[in-house]
Order: structure tokens, then sequence, then C-alpha cells
């Protein structure tokens, strides 16, 4: 069976799957969505005997039904090797009663990782099948941990280039070194003065300008997105859902077609729609439980029906998290709408608008699978303390504010269903929030603090910390939120 991708804002035609990852963003602006989600083939006890490999392709060929099977395999291979540091590629570790499913564990230390480490294979691919001569541009606005994890992936692959926006000051000092020591021959990594969605919004009007795009076209280029709204990047995210709960299965901590519920550390909503995703797809996934920190506008979107970003935006100790406008909750309001573009596509506009929308109470009613709720400053610090010092078990801020949500959902509802909550970062990448949670504060500098985490942990430094403690800076330019089209152009020899 083939399955079609199709604009959230339109009912015009549906592309196939590596069209839809070529393009990233559909022609109005929508996000490209399969028409239909498809089943696993294969049960879950069948695949807990399988390798991450070969769950990923038992997964993804239902969703990239144009690839053939050679194809889909080759990218597999060139992805999941020995650029993440354990052949299990993701694993599960258990504290405190609760199982941690680690993505962290390949070459940028967060959960980025699991799908930039083959959206560049797959979109050569993609860009081969369609006979595509221009060379593609990878466009990517960053809250800290998509740029290191998309230039990374796209370094020096043939027939691409890569610009990476971020925020200048909304990085972790880690994140940002990982991104201005990045080499390849086609990487370029700009900093705003602005904050993430500006950025982001920055980079969506470069995708939207016509003008820009015809003088791309002339000069040998197409832009295409490495950000999570790339059902590129969403496909391969449904993989680990798939794979931990077969894992679960095969070390005997839940019994066959036990229900577990999920938590995710949410900002863009990508991660946790994969879980909705696999959920759909038949995982017995019960809740699927949101958590945010400070910037808590799912939070509220959950609890009231009106997503409204008309708020101060938080910088946090978890930056990968502090996102007002999460791009890819559309996909759910499209699906809740009962995959109706004209009810998504005027909700989205409103969001442009007056920056929020509500929905409807039959919508709402359709939302009951997700649980979602926020995580302070302070809780977070407790949680990552208290984790620590009574089970032994490190994680980062992300994790955290996932573990104290879920704290809060137990208190509240009394469900002990079996947890899995995804953990998306090395402590090692936001050291110095960890430290400080710890109750070892210092002035010193992040590397310096990595010593200590280490010393104090026992847990080793990763490879990709070590790497950039010496590493030189390559790339140094900053310019203003409205200054982003002149830098592609002049990056791009346009201007
Ligand atoms: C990107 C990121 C998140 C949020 O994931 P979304 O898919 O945007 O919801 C959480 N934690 C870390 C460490 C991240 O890098």
């Amino acid at each position: 069976m083939s399955i079609l991708y199709q604009s959230t804002r339109s009912e015009g035609e549906a592309v196939t799957a590596s069209e839809a990852i070529l393009q990233g963003l559909a022609p109005d602006g929508g996000l490209y969505v399969p028409t239909e989600i498809p089943t696993l083939k294969e049960s879950l006890k069948s695949l807990s005997t399988k390798s991450y490999r070969e769950v990923a392709y038992a997964v993804m060929k239902e969703y990239l039904t144009d690839f053939t099977e050679e194809e889909l395999k080759a990218c597999i291979d060139q992805a999941y090797d020995d650029k993440f540091d354990t052949p299990e590629i993701a694993p599960i570790a258990k504290a405190g009663g609760d199982y941690y499913l680690e993505l962290y564990h390949g070459a940028t230390i967060a959960f980025k990782d699991m799908a930039l480490s083959i959206l560049p294979h797959l979109m050569t691919t993609a860009a081969k099948k369609n006979h595509v001569k221009e060379q593609i541009v990878i466009l990517t606005a960053t809250s800290g941990d998509t740029g290191k994890a998309a230039l990374a992936g796209f370094a020096d692959v043939p027939g691409t280039k890569i610009i990476v926006f971020y925020p200048k000051g909304g990085v972790s000092p880690i994140q940002e070194r990982q991104m201005v020591t990045q080499k390849g021959e086609n990487v370029s990594v700009i900093g705003i003065h602005g904050n993430f969605d500006q950025a982001q919004t920055g980079v969506k009007n470069l995708f939207a300008d016509e003008a820009l795009k015809e003088k791309l076209l002339a000069a040998g280029y197409r832009f295409s997105s490495a950000n999570s709204i790339n059902i590129g990047r969403l496909v391969p995210q449904i993989v680990y859902y798939v794979y931990s709960y077969a894992h679960l299965l095969k070390i005997g901590a839940i019994k066959n077609r036990e229900v577990i519920n999920v938590v995710v550390p949410t900002g863009n909503f990508g991660n946790i729609l994969a879980a909705y995703y696999a959920k759909q797809m038949g995982v017995p996934i019960d809740r699927l439980i949101c958590a945010s920190n400070e910037n808590r506008v799912l939070y509220d979107f959950f609890t009231t029906g009106v997503y409204d970003k008309n708020r101060d935006f938080v910088l946090t100790s978890s930056p990968s998290m502090d996102i007002l406008v999460s791009s890819n909750l559309e996909r759910l309001i499209y699906r809740i709408a009962g995959d109706d573009a004209e009810q998504n596509a005027w909700r989205m506009k409103s969001l442009v608008r007056y920056g929020k929308y509500d929905i409807t109470s039959l919508m709402r009613e359709r939302l009951e699978d997700f649980y979602g709720n926020y995580a302070t400053e302070e809780e977070t610090a407790q949680t990552i303390n208290q984790l620590f010092s009574e089970h032994g078990y490190l994680i980062d801020p992300h994790t955290a504010v996932a573990a104290t949500v879920y704290r809060k959902y137990v208190s509240e509802t009394a469900d002990r269903e079996k947890a899995l909550i995804v953990s998306t970062a090395s402590p090692y990448k936001f050291t110095r929030s960890v430290m400080q949670a710890l109750g070892k504060e210092s002035d010193e500098d992040d590397f310096t603090l990595a010593d200590r985490l280490c010393a104090l942990s026992g847990i080793e430094i990763p490879k990709a910390v070590k790497e950039i403690r010496t590493a030189p800076v390559l790339h140094d330019t900053v310019c203003e939120a409205d200054g982003m089209k002149a830098e592609v152009e002049r990056i791009l020899g346009l201007a």
C-alpha cells in the first residue's frame, strides 16, 4: 500500500514521501501529513528480538513507501552506526521505579540525533529519485540542539549546503560551542539578536519568499528544511517508541499488550507527536504526557482549549523547550479537526494574526489521550538533585521537566501504569544547570564544570564534549532578526 502526504492547510494534490521530504513545508505553508496512519505489520513480540536498525526498517517502510527496500536500508545503515556510543542506539535505564529512554547516545548527545542522523540520507536519496538537479540548501532555525545535530548530519554531504540560525545568548555555552566549531565546506552558522521564535519565523518567511525562490533556482539552489516539521524528521522518531516498547517486553518489564504511559519533554511538539503516531500504529500506549517548562503554552492549551502565544518568553534551564509556537501541534490540530484542512487553516491564520486560536469541545474530547503539565525552574532543579542523591541517576534539565511533570501526573491521577520517561539530552550538554541543581554552583567555565561533574558522578564525559574543548571557532557572524535574508543571499552569492 502506498502512503501519500498532503498539506494540513488545503486539499491540494498529495505528494509522495520523497517529495514531501524534499519540500519540507507544503507550498501553502502547511505541514505534510500522511493520508493514512499505517499499522505495524509485525507483532511487537516478534520485533522484540530485532535490532534497532531492523525495527527502524519495519516502521519506516510503512511511511516512506516510494523508497525501495535497498534505498531505505542503505539510509538506515548509514545513520545508526558507530556514531552512536552504544549498539543499542536507544538504551533504557531504570531509576526510582521508572524507565528512562535515553535518546542522547548519538554524535551530538541530544535526541535530535535520532532523526538528523538519517535525514541527510533520506533527502539525498529523495533528490536522486526525483531527478533534482539543484543543490539542496538546508535552512534551519534552532533553539540549540537541532542546529548542531543538523550540522553534524549534513556536513560535507555532497549536493547540499546548510545554514543554521540560532538565538545568540539563548543557547547553552556548550551548545553554542558545538555549533561554532562545526567543520565542513558546506556549513554556515549565524547568531541572531533575538529569540528562537524570531529565528523560526525568519526562516519560515524565507521559505515563503517567492522572489527569493526564483533567484535561488536561477543560481542552481533550492531550499529544504531540517526542522522538525519535515516528515523525514518525524518518521524516524516513531521508531524508538516501537523499539522501546519491544525492548521492555524483551526484558520482561511489561507483559505482552500491557499499556504504558509515555512522558515527553516538549517544545516544538515533534517528539510527542511521534509517540501519538506510534500509538495509532498499534503500540499499546495509554496516556501521552506532555511536559512543558515555564513556557507553559501547551499546558494552558490542554487545560483550556485555547492556544495563546501572547505572553512573555521565558529563558529557562531547558532552552530546547523555550518555545511559544509549537509548530508540530498543527498536525494534531488538523487530526482532531477530523483531518479538515480548512478548519485547521483558519486557526493557523488566527495564530499569525492574533497570536491565538481556540478549539471546539468535540476537538477537546479528541485530546483525551494527552495530559499536559509543566515544571517550574525550582522543581526541575529539585528533581535532578533528588534523582541523583536517592538513586544515583543523573538527568539533564529537559528530562527533569518530564520527570517532574510525571510526578505531578501520578499524584493527580494515582495512575501507576508503567511509564517511559523520554530522556532527551546528556547531562553534559547542560553542565552548568546540572551542577547548580546539585548544589555545586560556581563561576568556572563549562569545561571545568564538566570535569567536576565527572568526578562527582563517575559518568564519563562524552566524546562530543571532549572534542569541542580545543576545537577552533570557525563561525562568528551575528545579525539582526530582520537581516537573515541578506545573510542567506550573501552566503549563496546571490546578493
Ligand atoms: C528539541 C528538544 C526537545 C523538544 O522536542 P520537540 O520535538 O521540539 O518537542 C526536548 N529536549 C531536548 C534536549 C531537545 O533538544
